[in-house]
């Protein structure tokens, strides 16, 4: 029997895909289930057309068989098989994907779901077996092939005895290392936990041999082993299924089985898109924050599927930073399988698929504002601040939606208000939105400042977070009106004659006021009389942009 030579670069690129594509050993199964998936749909595309072909769903299906003696995983699949040819040119040759050229030739056929077309999938069985030996019959074929190899070194192909049309992947579990334990993949609750995580929607069963121990029948004493065969899978996600067949209750328990958290989601975003880009998604608006929430540790992102088969648990560029307490999943026909993170940063796809899940998060958040406002009271609560955190970091694009998102504790009404809220309810002959900055409400209204503006009539927002007032000074207005600090110099309010009337006592009391910015040397740049005090004796004013709080804060952080 002859070796054949893996082509040159193939051997390159072999070497650089069982060492440095793939950072987890575990995907491997995700190829091969994939593989086999993709077999399969191939038959159900070719029965299409094909009168004497028959797609009796019952008879399609994976299965995965540990045996822990022989350190032997195996993979089968009742898909359309390959030939020798085929074995040849698709796993002889690295890069080359049967699949895509597949899909080529049948892009005229409909929602064609099949996965592969990299064609390196195949190749990371190596990062954990020895030997890959595949056992293939192909569709209308007599004789079956099997394709054997060791990894770089090449690989043979002969003739074989299989019964059924399809293909067996046997991997050649490698030994521990020192630094490396293997055994794990012969394990069954390992096995299961994979396939849970990144193939529990492949659209076949998928199935194992899973063997136990259990309480002979009708004895307390004797056990008896056992090996039955299990469906892992849940096959029809639910991202799929048709929103008006879902109940609430099963949106909470997708998001617990996910681990998003351990709260109840607020809401959620069931998303089924089919215009420029084709993607489905379902999304939650958290009620809690997550512990970790405003520490380093913490990672925004969404899980990324493409075709069904998870590619990336946490997708940081699905969501922008000021949405990042989004959770959920997003699946697409138009992403690839084997994609890598610096590939995926520049895909078109991607990004349209972004820009669609923004403008629905800001819609939800909309709604739910207008029509659930307790419900968006407990969100705010939890994640206003990082909207303020958008307003302040945005450079202008999505200042327009978050503006109206915000919200901020109200002198008159009590509670948080929008600037919506706010603008609606001023009168005519106001001309700036007040607000007062403070630690705390109940200090904000002892500000000799809010004097003059509360004696007024007018509403003022209280700024108690640091990012408060930094967030204001980016929107600089909100329909047309100006935010002015109640401890800004010139309030508009002091009609002309006060406004002269303190000018003269300035002036009659130039000497004493003088002596008293000398007392205050370097803390003041000037000693003014002022109309705007009722009760108290003395306040402090700001001219120009920096009020007294942003001080505090610009001086606190570290430089
Ligand atoms: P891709 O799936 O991206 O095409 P792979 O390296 O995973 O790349 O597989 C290469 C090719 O080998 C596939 O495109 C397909 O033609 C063929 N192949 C792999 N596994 C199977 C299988 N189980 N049954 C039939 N064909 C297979
Ligand atoms: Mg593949």
């Amino acid at each position: 029997m002859e070796k054949k030579q893996f082509q040159a670069e193939s051997k390159r690129l072999l070497e650089m895909m069982i060492n440095s594509i793939y950072t987890q050993k575990e995907i491997f199964l995700r190829e091969l289930i994939s593989n086999a998936s993709d077999a399969i749909d191939k038959i159900y595309y070719r029965a299409l057309t094909d009168k004497n072909l028959v797609f009796d769903k019952d008879n399609y299906f994976i299965k995965i068989v540990p045996d822990k003696q022989n350190r032997v995983l195996t993979i089968s699949d009742t898909g359309i098989g390959m030939t020798s040819e085929e074995l040849e040119n698709h796993l002889g040759v690295i890069a080359k994907s049967g699949s895509l050229a597949f899909k080529s030739e049948n892009a005229a056929q409909e929602g064609h779901n099949i996965i592969g077309q990299f064609g390196v999938g195949f190749y990371s069985a190596f990062m954990v077996a020895d030997v890959v030996t595949v056992i293939s019959k192909a569709l209308g074929s007599d004789t079956a092939y099997k394709w054997e190899s060791t990894g770089a070194e090449g690989y043979t192909i002969e003739p074989c005895e299989k019964d059924e049309v399809g293909t067996d992947v046997f991997l050649k579990i490698k030994e521990n290392t020192e630094d490396e334990s293997y055994d794990e993949y012969l394990e069954e609750y390992r096995l299961r936990s994979i396939i849970k995580k990144y193939s529990d929607f492949i659209r076949y069963p998928i199935k194992m041999d899973v063997t136990g121990r259990r309480p002979k029948e009708g004895s307390d004493s004797e056990f008896e082993d056992y090996t039955e065969e299990q469906l892992i899978n849940s096959m029809v996600p639910i991202w799929r299924k048709n929103k008006s067949e879902l109940t609430a209750e099963d949106y909470e328990k997708f998001y617990a089985e996910k681990h998003y958290g351990f709260d109840k989601p607020l809401k959620h975003i069931h998303i089924s898109a089919d215009g420029a880009v084709v993607y489905q998604a379902i999304l939650f608006i958290p009620e809690n924050i997550p512990f970790d929430y405003y520490s380093k540790e913490f990672e925004k992102g969404l899980e990324l599927y493409a075709n069904g088969v998870l590619i990336m648990n946490k997708c940081a560029d699905l969501l922008p930073d000021y949405f990042s307490f989004v959770k959920g999943m997003v699946d697409s026909e138009s992403l690839s399988l084997n994609i890598s993170r610096e590939m995926l940063q520049h895909d078109r796809q991607l990004k349209l698929i972004a820009k669609n899940i923004e403008s629905k998060i800001k819609s939800q958040l909309l709604g739910m504002l207008k029509d659930e406002r307790d419900k968006y009271d407990t969100f705010y609560t939890s994640f206003g601040r990082q909207l303020k955190f958008g307003v302040y970091s945005d450079y202008g694009t999505h200042k327009e939606v978050l503006q109206d998102l915000i919200m901020f504790y109200s002198s008159k009404e009590k509670k948080q208000v929008t600037l919506d809220e706010y603008v609606s309810r001023m009168p005519e002959e106001q001309k700036y939105i007040y607000y007062a900055t403070g630690e705390s409400n109940e200090r904000i209204e002892k500000l000799p400042q809010t004097e003059l503006v509360a004696d007024k009539g007018y509403e003022i927002l209280y700024f108690t977070d640091d990012i408060d007032e930094f967030a204001i000074k980016m929107l600089m207005k909100y329909k047309d009106k100006e935010f002015r600090s109640v401890s800004s110099g010139d309030l508009g309010i002091e009609a002309d004659d006060s406004q002269k009337e303190s000018e003269a006592s300035s002036n009659e009391n130039k000497e004493l006021f003088d002596y008293m910015k000398e007392l205050l040397s370097g803390k003041v740049t000037s000693v003014k009389a002022s109309k705007r005090l009722k009760t108290h004796p003395v306040c402090l004013s700001t001219e120009g942009e920096v009020t007294i709080e942003m001080e505090k804060v610009l001086n606190a952080m570290p430089n």
